[in-house]
């Protein structure tokens, strides 16, 4: 057992300074897992013994799947045996269709055969969140409220297809890839297990928009455990896949067959990890008994339009989506033509289950086109409304909004844009002067979904779910007036105006990734010159600064963006960071704390906020940072070794054990509990334990982080074990 001195650490005041140092020198975030909330009761009586398994594909262009690219009539998968699992077809790499490449899918393909495949499918929104909301609510973004990237959160009066399937009787489950999905956004609701456990890599200096992600095989892993368990009950399970989404690394084989093309690799690597799923569906004899349900989030512009990735246009590259059904009731090898859309799912699958339809739905049911080929006359139905906030938001420019018919899109913008699709599938030729009478019926059908122009339609962030807010205001996060109002009147640039600035940033990224840091910095000081107001710029240009550990250059680019009116929770975030490095820790806790204010869901700055009070000796303050980020997420490690900290500082031994315990119990990867509760040890007289921790913080630490602090223990490890 533990021999416990009273508090009198006689800890070397450098030792515990380098932990709470170490708590700042990374940046990893360890957030919550499965089924931890009690679940209200179900109802019972459930018409039929169906099930359902959502797949979303994220950041997948229809065009890349084989049985999308090929000419239409032809599915490798129906010709001849069908592809054995784990086909060896995935691995012959990148197919060519005219001068475009695409992955080979064998599974998905076979899906397709035995189902119907959707030529035009449209996303309402080019990203992740937002479109998966308008999956889940059947709803436009208006009217879900998720119209973007993070500020926002599912209203719990929301109805999802996730809560009406619980509702009606059946498990509900989500395993998730990313954290662009993570449970705080409130899709979760209605999921009796909702797994967003991933361990975070270090996300210090990266870019806006990139999220800790999973492999599809750990989440496709997850998602058969748990199917072992419920296979013989009605289920409705989703699983999301994010490996297509940049970086594109897929892993061997996809790496050396697709070397030349990474991302058609991740989307061939996803589609292994598809016939997994559909192979246990299979040998569990559940594929007459299940609906299963393929789309994609959105696509990727892939150089398309001056963009690379998805999120500042609303062309059909990034909004043209795969969307597969088949299963019981579902007829084989069928393709429809007509436009369907993302909203149309929730009426579907509701339907399928024999649920109640949902009052709100814009989307319509798509079984009669499924059966009879016909679509749905009225509803609003023939057309989709589609948006993007991004621009606005990430960048300052103009918000995008655009209605899509079979024939016809139109972009509302600074300059409107209108693009005959049967013509100009590509979306290059704006043709809104030759057909100004569809233009002006287009751009009604815009009004007739979010409601008549000139209204306000200004949007506050709200980040903070009910739930959470009482108790984060108990500890005096979040304040009435610090929301943050995006105006959306069309002001600010085109977007298509910027592809230079857009170009910039993509070659500035490029830069980085080859550690060229210099030339990234001097390619966004340029761009910054003709955009003085973008945010997100202004953040490449601070990334190229802190890779190089320029701190003060970084810092008075912050500045520069506040000072311009330009300050985001993000920026602030990052501003806060620098100063940290560069010892200003007063400065340190005044950004960060307005940046805690604004965005009290970002955990990593709340972490940086406690530990920086940690160091002013401010322990009440920190205490409350840590307790902020607790009553958010149970399974953040890094606040429990906060709070073990904080103990420490007050002289509690006890609690600090506890709180250093419950860190390496909830982060079994972090090394700072580990070493920690490693120094209590050995200050308390506990050699034996000390040594323990310490061996298992060498395991853990890695050496580029870690330099000090491996060379400390070794030396005390020595010391321990008698060596002098
Ligand atoms: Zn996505």
């Amino acid at each position: 057992m533990i021999t416990r001195e009273s508090p009198k650490y006689g800890l070397r005041r450098g030792a515990w300074q380098s932990a709470v140092v170490m708590a700042l020198s990374t940046a990893l975030l360890l957030f919550g897992s499965g089924c931890r909330r009690q679940e209200p009761e179900r109802a019972t009586a459930v018409p039929r013994d169906l099930n359902v398994l959502l797949i979303t594909l994220d950041t997948t262009r229809a065009d890349h799947l084989s049985c999308y690219a090929v000419a239409p009539g032809f599915s490798p998968a129906s010709e001849g045996a069908p592809p054995s699992p784990r086909s060896r077809l995935a691995l012959k790499g990148s197919a060519r269709r005219g001068g475009a490449t695409y992955a080979q899918t064998p599974h998905l393909d076979a899906l397709a055969a035995r189902g119907v495949r959707f030529e035009h499918a449209t996303a309402q929104v080019p990203l992740t969140l937002p479109s998966h909301a308008c999956i889940f609510t059947g709803t436009y973004p208006e009217v879900h409220g998720l119209r973007d990237m993070g500020g926002f959160v599912l209203d719990s009066r929301h109805v999802t297809l996730a809560s009406m399937a619980r509702q009606a009787g059946f498990r509900t489950a989500a395993f998730v890839g990313s954290k662009a999905l993570n449970r705080h956004f409130g899709l979760q609701q209605g999921f009796d297990v909702y797994d967003d456990q991933m361990t975070s890599r270090d996300l210090e200096g990266q870019l806006p928009g990139i999220y800790p992600e999973r492999r599809a095989g750990v989440t496709t892993d997850h998602a058969l455990d748990w199917l072992k368990v419920h296979a013989k009950e009605r289920f409705f399970l989703w699983v999301h896949y994010y490996d297509p989404h940049e970086p594109y690394d897929p892993p061997e084989p996809y790496k050396t067959h697709y070397a030349k093309d990474p991302y058609s690799g991740e989307i061939a690597y996803t589609d292994e990890q598809v016939g997994r799923l559909l192979d246990s569906l299979d040998e569990n004899h559940l594929r007459d008994r299940t609906l299963v349900v393929v789309i994609g989030d959105h696509g990727e512009s892939l150089g398309s339009h001056g963009e690379m990735t998805h999120g500042i246009f609303i062309y059909d590259d990034t909004l043209h989506v795969p969307l597969i059904l088949a299963g019981p009731g579902v007829p084989a090898d069928k393709i429809i033509a007509s436009q369907v859309r993302s909203i149309d799912l929730l009426p579907t699958i509701a339907e399928f289950l024999g649920l109640p339809p949902k009052p709100d739905a814009q989307g319509v049911s798509l079984w009669s086109l499924i059966r009879r080929g016909q679509a749905v006359i009225g509803k609003r139905a023939n057309y989709a409304y589609i948006e993007t906030l991004y621009p606005k938001t990430y960048m300052n420019w103009s918000e995008l909004r655009g209605v899509r018919t079979d024939r016809w899109k139109f972009i509302l913008a600074p300059q409107p844009e209108l693009y005959d699709l049967e013509h100009d599938p590509q979306e290059k030729e704006n043709v809104i002067k030759h057909h100004r009478t569809e233009a002006e019926q287009l751009q009604n059908l815009i009004w007739e979904v979010i409601g008549p122009p000139g209204q306000n339609r200004n949007l506050t962030y709200s980040p903070v779910s009910r739930e959470s807010q009482r108790e984060l205001a108990s500890l005096g996060y979040v304040s009435g007036g610090t929301s943050h109002e995006v105006v959306l009147n069309m002001s600010g640039p085109d977007p298509k105006e910027m592809v230079p600035v857009l170009r910039a940033m993509q070659e500035a990224e490029v830069f980085m990734k080859a550690k060229a840091y210099s030339q990234a910095a001097r390619v966004m000081e340029t761009a910054l010159h003709s955009d003085p107001s973008n945010p997100t710029a202004r953040i490449h240009l601070a990334s190229a600064y802190e890779r190089q550990h320029d701190w003060r250059h970084a810092i008075q680019t912050y500045q520069a963006a506040i000072e311009r009116g330009r300050s985001t929770d993000l920026i602030l975030a990052r501003l806060g960071k620098a100063y940290l490095r560069v010892g200003e820790l007063a400065k340190a806790i005044d950004a960060l704390g307005k940046a805690s204010l604004l965005n009290p869901t970002d955990l990593d700055t709340l972490r940086n906020l406690g530990t920086a009070y940690l160091q002013l000796g401010r322990v009440e303050d920190s205490e409350k940072a840590f307790r902020a980020i607790a009553v958010q997420d149970d399974h953040y490690a890094a606040a429990y070794n906060g709070l073990g900290l904080v103990a420490i500082q007050r002289g509690d031994a006890n609690t600090a054990q506890q709180q250093f315990e419950r860190a390496i119990e909830t982060g079994p990867d972090e090394p700072e509990p580990l070493l920690n509760l490693g120094l209590l040890y050995q200050k308390t007289g506990n050699k034996q334990e000390a040594i323990r921790y310490y061996e298992r913080f060498l395991k853990k630490a890695r050496r580029d982080q870690y330099a000090e602090q491996i060379a400390d223990v070794r030396e005390a490890l020595h010391e321990l074990r008698g060596g002098r």
